[in-house]
């Protein structure tokens, strides 16, 4: 069986696996990505040897937190490292002798939570990445959306609230200010400071100051019906549901897969984003709707989507 490397470059580690046909990974290696940016290419050509010494592979995919050029080549411009218009795939290829794709990362994930996680390999999946901000992927017609220009589906820069709160993207609105697990965590500190007595369950997991609550504990507390927590999930589900809603009047998926840290919250955030969809969604009740579901595939979805994006080339 034909394997490939797919690698994940976070801002703190590199996490590279090999994959074979079915998305399994059959190996992986892990290293600390080097603060110097220069270094990232030799520390990436590292691990793929590393994977290489017990695994015959014939291709390797990148996923890269930024801007991608539409041909796969290029970074040009990186969410967490100093890369402007890098040429990393030219680079990558030079230093393993193999055949090279880079592709964004959130892009990655969506095609690995398409094929192998939670898409259950329909051709039309929309996912949301919940983590401290907000990413995506779309996959139309079974193909991923990459745009003229390789950036697309940027969908937590989806404006959500037109003059709303202040993006890092420059501009106004956008949906990772109000779903994003920075938003949870605003939410229900605010909620927290102001009812402190409902919050009780919530509070007593940090160090009883609503400073101190962190994403961990919403869940924890949630989990237990604090309902300043529960409340925070509902908030959030309600702007991830109305993006979706949105969405589908473009798109029309068939699934929308919720993925990133926040998701592991499971249907306490899947529960009242699906309720809210269904509730907003244009021409409800006349039309049929998309199944809205949790991630399976957690961090390993990047390095899977990567490598499969190297195989189909
Ligand atoms: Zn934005």
């Amino acid at each position: 069986m034909a394997l490939t490397i797919g690698v994940d470059i976070g801002g703190t580690k590199i996490a590279a696996g090999v994959v074979d046909e079915r998305g399994a990974i059959l190996d992986r290696v892990k290293l600390a990505t080097p603060k110097d940016s220069a270094q990232v290419a030799a520390t990436i050509a590292e691990a793929v040897g590393t994977l290489r010494e017990n695994h015959e592979a014939e291709a390797v995919g990148l996923g890269a937190a930024g801007f991608v050029s539409a041909d796969r080549a290029t970074v040009l411009f990186a969410a967490n490292m100093s890369w402007r218009n890098e040429p990393l795939r030219d680079r990558i290829e030079g230093l393993v002798g193999l055949p090279v794709v880079v592709e964004n990362d959130a892009n990655v994930a969506a095609w690995g939570e398409a094929r192998f996680g939670a898409g259950g390999r329909e051709d039309n999946v929309v996912m949301l990445t919940i983590g401290t901000g907000v990413g995506g992927g779309v996959i139309i017609d079974g193909r991923l959306l990459r745009g003229h220009f390789g950036i697309g589906a940027e969908l937590g820069h989806y404006r959500v609230q037109p003059g709303g709160l202040l993006c890092g993207c420059g501009q106004h609105g956008c949906l990772e200010q109000y779903a994003s697990g920075n938003a949870l965590t605003r939410i229900v500190k605010k909620a927290a400071a102001a009812d402190p007595a409902r919050a009780e369950v919530l509070l007593s997991l940090g160090d009883g100051t609503p400073e101190g609550i962190l994403g961990s504990h919403i869940t924890a507390a949630a989990r237990e019906g604090d309902p300043v927590a529960l409340e925070g999930f509902t908030e959030v589900a309600t702007w991830i549901g109305q993006a979706m809603a949105d969405m589908t009047a473009i798109l029309d998926p068939g699934v929308f897969v919720l993925g990133g840290g926040v998701s592991e919250a499971g249907e306490l955030l899947a529960a009242p984003a699906r309720e809210r969809y269904r509730e907003v969604v244009p021409a409800t009740g006349q039309r049929p709707v998309a199944d809205v579901v949790t991630a399976t595939l957690g961090p390993d979805a990047g390095i899977i989507g990567a490598a499969d994006l190297a195989r189909d080339r």
